[in-house]
């Protein structure tokens, strides 16, 4: 038997690390369990080089909960260790691992969340749970004596030879009484299946049964899938196997993805994984069904915020790399240089995949458009270098469902809808429904309406007019249509300047002073004798404010509409004509009403009189 002392500088870093980790403690499951399985992977790396020689067997690992005693053993069939080693590796190695932790994190408070999956605590992390901590281990060495070795917490240890007749290591965590949780079989089971489902060594679980003896624990509930999809080569995998990973990874999730990308670099950093695109609702949803971060299968976080960019925060799925420091704040990922490369490997490769399904099937890609507009405009408003690739496939829709890459529109629309001083004018609408008759005008004309009916779409409108250069996107009822797409000086006035004053005062009784400016102009007979428009500038950035940012001035001022008089209308004519100031009115009104109907601004009370005054003139 032999007992030594700890060669700790800090005389107890116990209090200090159960303290910091308080919200955390769960992870020294993860740690443990990832111990076991490096022991079993390193042996069996020996095995495949000759260094080892016995037979390998049944190499699971086992987590095994005894109720009775209140233990949780972490059980191997690894290298294991001999006494030597536990001295270098546990009582050295782990423990200055542990110091040097502390004291880079000891003035942090926990709840800055500051480090990411708390890796390097490692074997240490079981005194946040276990008043004690046992091992058992039998080395893989030839004439290897079993030992044990225990710790109370404090710096002292005592190192003993024991019976242990199988080789690997038995963590075996005597559970503090404030702990106790960790004895549930429930709770293990769902960390094991959050910190361990995809580790790459088989993992059972289970809980000791009453009169069982120790060495007899036998437990067959397997917990993970130790070659899950992205560890396997593309080539092996169909379409099928990747589904059926996703519901592996979200099996609450009853939607299959649209896509999927498989990850897979090696060279400046290692990366694997896979992505997944699922539908997304016009609405952004709370996602629950996060990208998940792995480091060598072992599970890490799922809030990948500076690893991922923003916009790929909507994907699903699995990122593994060994490259991502873990061990380190949020802050501190965002300048590393790995990282960074990460996520511009990622961007590249999802605009990669997205070109390539367009140039494959287009209207298999057509058909999907409608779900991944809204992540493709977000990427393409966020990342230069996205949107440098997605303007190749980037589509738009018009009234009639016809899609067109931005190119293909150009060319479209390009004859047509240029003005008479050379700029071409994109027109487009946010309803359909509300804003039909100005559609209808505008394809009387001949020209093309682009249905962009989602919030992000006034931002994207902002970035195009700015992309495409001497092109300007207007909504079809900004302004009567001839003065949106201008060919030639407008066609003179059948009313004189004199005329037009008597007017309009008549008509701006009609309407709320404070919400319509009344304007003459000449446009065609066949046109509407009224009409109402909302001017382009102001409602953009009305638009804009009702998504945040700095413009919440405008998001302030009332709704601005205009109502157009039609100075060439025959019915403008008549009114002007007649003598009859109460006909005269009725008339005006009739005529502003019907104007406000076909915006749909025509409600309530006012709506009420709109039909009797229609039944009365009628009559
Ligand atoms: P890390 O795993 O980061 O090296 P740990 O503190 O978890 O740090 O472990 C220290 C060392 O102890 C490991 O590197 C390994 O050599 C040894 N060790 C820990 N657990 C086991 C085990 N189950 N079997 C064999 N060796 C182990």
């Amino acid at each position: 038997m032999s007992t030594g002392k700890i060669n700790v500088q800090t005389e107890n870093i116990f209090p200090i690390i159960k303290k910091f980790l308080y919200s955390d403690h769960e992870i020294f499951l993860r740690e443990l369990v990832s111990n076991a399985v490096d022991a079993t992977q390193k042996l069996k790396t020996l095995t495949a080089i000759g260094e080892a020689k016995g037979d390998l067997g049944d190499i699971k690992v086992e987590v095994i909960i005894n109720k009775e005693v209140k233990t949780l053993t972490i059980r191997d069939k690894g290298i294991g260790m001999t006494a030597e080693e536990i001295e270098k590796y546990i009582t050295q190695i782990a423990f200055s691992g542990a110091e040097e932790f502390v004291n880079k994190y000891k003035d942090k408070t926990p709840e800055t969340n500051a480090i990411i999956g708390h890796f390097g605590l490692g074997f240490y992390s079981g005194f946040m749970v276990a008043k004690k901590i046992e091992i058992f281990s039998l080395s893989h060495k030839e004439g290897s004596k079993a030992v044990r070795w225990e710790c109370d917490g404090s710096p002292e240890y005592t190192l003993v030879d024991s019976d242990k007749t199988t080789r690997g290591t038995d963590i075996v965590l005597h559970i503090a009484e404030d702990s106790e949780e960790f004895l549930e079989q429930e709770r293990i089971d769902h960390l094991l299946q959050k910190y361990c489902k995809f580790l790459p060594v088989e993992i059972k679980f289970g809980t000791k049964k009453e009169g069982e003896k120790d060495k007899e624990v036998e437990v067959d509930n397997v917990i993970n899938n130790p070659s899950p999809a992205w560890t396997k080569k593309p080539a092996d995998l169909n379409d099928e196997d990747y589904k059926a990973f996703y519901r592996e990874l979200y099996p609450m999730n009853f939607e299959d993805p649209l896509f999927h990308i498989h990850l897979n670099v090696d060279y400046p950093f290692n990366l694997t994984g896979i992505l997944y695109f699922p539908r997304i609702k016009k609405s952004f949803e709370i996602q629950k069904d996060k990208i998940q971060l792995y480091s060598n299968q072992v599970f890490v976080t799922d809030s990948v915020e500076n690893i991922v960019p923003d916009f790929l925060s909507l994907l699903q799925g699995v990122i593994d790399s060994p490259d991502i420091p873990l061990n380190v704040s949020r802050s501190y990922l965002q300048s590393d240089s790995n990282v960074k490369k990460i996520a511009a490997h990622i961007t590249k490769k999802v605009a990669d995949k997205l070109e390539e399904i367009f140039k494959k099937d287009r209207a298999d890609f057509e058909s999907k458009w409608e779900d991944i507009k809204v992540f493709v405009q977000y990427g393409m408003l966020s990342e230069e270098k996205f949107y440098e690739k997605a303007q190749k496939f980037a589509l738009l829709k018009n009234t009639e469902g016809v899609y067109s890459t931005l190119e293909e529109y150009a060319e479209k629309v390009k004859v047509a809808q240029t003005d008479k001083d050379n700029r071409v004018i994109y027109l487009y609408t946010t309803n359909i429904e509300e804003q039909h008759s100005f559609i209808e005008t505008a394809k009387e004309r001949g020209y093309d309406v682009i249905v962009f009916d989602s919030p992000i779409d006034s931002h994207y409108i902002n970035q195009l007019e700015q992309k495409l250069g001497n092109t300007s996107f207007v909504r079809v009822d900004a302004d009567v249509i001839d003065k949106i797409i201008k060919k030639e000086e407008s066609q003179p006035s059948k009313l004189t300047e004199e005329e037009q004053n008597t007017l309009k005062p008549i008509v701006e009784e009609t309407v709320p002073k404070e919400k319509f400016t009344v304007v003459f102009e000449s446009l065609s007979e066949k046109d509407a004798p009224m009409l109402i428009t909302k001017p382009e500038f102001m409602r953009r950035m009305k638009d804009m404010s009702a998504m945040g940012g700095g413009m919440a001035f405008y998001g302030s001022m009332p709704e601005m509409h205009n109502l157009v008089v039609n100075s060439n209308h025959p019915l403008i004519s008549k009114i002007l004509n007649e003598k009859d100031l109460d006909k005269k009115k009725q008339l005006t009104k009739q005529t502003a009403d019907l104007a406000m109907l076909s915006q749909g601004l025509l409600k309530g009370e006012e709506l009420t009189k709109f039909i009797k005054r229609s039944v009365d003139l009628i009559d």
